[in-house]
């Protein structure tokens, strides 16, 4: 007997990675030693310290019970005071924060709040697959918001039709931004504030790259910026961060009416995290987040040997100076599937085609620092044999 499966499921775009995956395998099968720059995941361990505090968690009875769908008190009350230390911006830890199992966990859910079915989700191309599978899940559409080179990857929000706005519930942004790299300025947030609160849409921010800055770059929160909290929310993520992808936590912090629908979400279909992943999370936020300076300077210097290897064999390579992805022009005569697979199959350097993040990704490859320098300076010699 064979089981249809639902539309919801049938509507989805097949997952980039699996694709990648497969290719990796059969080029790794001919006995080359593959590269791989694909896929967003940290290389490095998760700092001792945080592992420590785990395996003591670990063995606590009270955290082997149910946890609660807002998340510990204590975890909730780090959140805020990291957003306080880092940004100025005070939330009150009952009502404005929310632990999530992962940031993915809560950008999924966040659309069953707020959407109905005829709905319109507006969402960035090219982008983080999420934010169009949870309007998917939800019933609503997605409308795109293309990110190009010439806006400096910023959505022009002025080029949304009028009967499109009518029928917006949420914009979803994400600055520092994966894949393109690309930094929001405080007047682009000013701008999306007053667009917002003319429509009466909520804009959910994905700060998941929010310390993956370099050369003094900081970033700033989409809730520093005034009438933001009355319309936003703002996802954190400790996996880039804290190298901790694995581990599944993140919180969400903002407008209370929003967290608490969130929470109505969530209490209906998870119980939360682990308690001692919770314990874990706060002794990486209340640290003196060295670890995080750490990262930063072996992302840059990864970075610096990435892209000036690629300067100097003739790409037009910007230095990005957040995330830990080149978002890389692909030379001309070339499409995006096309050039990484000559990569793939005759250098074995692996890379995200950038059409796998949306249409608006053709002509890009995404590359991610997450590869020894060696191997990166490995990287710049493959390509010099076969360019
Ligand atoms: C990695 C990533 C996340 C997901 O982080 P988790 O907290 O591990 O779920 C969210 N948004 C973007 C843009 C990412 O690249």
């Amino acid at each position: 007997m064979t089981f249809k499966k639902s539309d919801r499921l049938q509507q989805l775009p097949p997952y980039l990675f699996v694709d990648l995956d497969r290719k990796k395998t059969e080029v790794q099968a001919k006995g080359v030693d593959v590269i791989d720059l694909g896929i967003g995941d940290p290389d490095l361990p998760t700092p001792r310290f945080i592992v420590e505090r785990m395996m003591a968690a670990v063995q606590e009875a009270r955290y082997h019970r149910y946890p609660s769908s807002l998340g510990r008190a204590s975890l909730r009350k780090a959140a805020a005071n990291w957003c306080k230390k880092r940004f100025g911006l005070s939330f009150d830890p009952e009502s404005e924060v929310i632990v999530l199992i992962g940031s993915k966990e809560g950008i999924a859910h966040f659309p069953l709040a707020f959407v109905n079915p005829g709905d319109v989700v507006l969402v960035p191309t090219p982008a983080y697959p999420v934010y169009h599978i949870g309007t998917l899940f939800s019933g609503g559409e997605t409308y795109y918001l293309p990110l190009t080179a010439e806006n400096d990857f910023l959505p022009d929000l002025d080029a949304i039709p009028g009967d499109v706005l009518k029928r917006a519930r949420i914009l979803w942004l994400n600055y520092p931004n994966n894949p393109t790299a690309a930094t929001a300025p405080p007047e682009f947030f000013a701008k999306v504030v007053d667009f917002a609160e003319r429509h009466g849409i909520i804009v959910c921010h994905d700060a998941a790259y929010s310390e993956m800055t370099y050369d003094g770059y900081r970033a700033p929160s989409f809730l520093e910026t005034p009438g933001a909290r009355g319309l936003g929310v703002e996802f954190y993520s400790l996996s880039k961060t804290y190298n901790m992808t694995g581990w599944r936590i993140g919180f969400a912090v903002g407008n209370p009416d929003m967290i608490a629908a969130l929470k109505q979400v969530k209490s209906n279909i998870d119980s939360g995290q682990f308690g001692a992943i919770q314990e874990a999370a706060i002794a990486a936020l209340e640290s003196d987040q060295s670890c995080v300076r750490e990262m930063q300077d072996i992302y840059t210097r990864r970075r610096n040997t990435l892209v000036t290897g690629l300067q100097a064999l003739g790409f037009d390579a910007p230095l990005p100076k957040s995330t830990f992805y080149v978002w890389l022009r692909v030379p001309g005569g070339y499409t995006s599937q096309a050039f990484s697979a000559l990569l793939l199959e005759q250098a074995g350097v692996l890379c995200t085609p950038g059409n796998g993040f949306g249409d608006a990704g053709e002509g890009y490859v995404r590359m991610a620092l997450t590869v020894p320098r060696n191997q990166m300076q490995e990287v710049i010699q493959r390509l010099e044999a076969i360019l």
